[in-house]
């Protein structure tokens, strides 16, 4: 999508600082980090967000938490939070589906 944020990020439009890239999807930091780590992996398909999976599409999603798994083991990460928000009332400022990974601080539940 020619005018997203994070599809301009995946041309390489706009730079990023990038901990994983592959055929299906990229990771990167944060650019405003919210713990002392803190990156977003997002798919290279451009997907709205959790609300626009669907049967079609699922498959990313599962690869990502793959990614997921493997990249925080990596980072010797054993304890972080992984978010998506989804819609303005949940603070989604970036329509292109991302999950938050963050980690290296202790967290409140339930979030703000
Ligand atoms: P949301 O608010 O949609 O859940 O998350 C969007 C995230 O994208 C925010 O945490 C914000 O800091 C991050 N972000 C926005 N613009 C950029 C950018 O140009 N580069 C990077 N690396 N992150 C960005
Ligand atoms: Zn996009």
């Amino acid at each position: 999508m020619s005018d997203c944020l994070f599809c301009k990020i995946i041309a390489g439009e706009i730079p990023s600082n990038k901990v994983y890239e592959d055929e299906l999807c990229l990771a990167f930091y944060d650019i405003d980090p919210q713990a002392p780590t803190h990156f977003l992996v997002i798919p290279k398909a451009h997907i709205g967000s959790v609300a626009e999976v669907d049967g079609d599409n699922a498959a990313v999603v599962a690869h990502i938490f793959e990614v997921i798994a493997r990249q925080t083991k990596k980072l010797g990460l054993d304890s972080y939070r992984v978010v998506s928000n989804i819609g303005v009332q949940a603070g989604q400022s970036v329509p292109h589906l991302h999950f938050h990974v963050l980690a290296g601080r202790d967290m409140t539940w339930p979030p703000g």
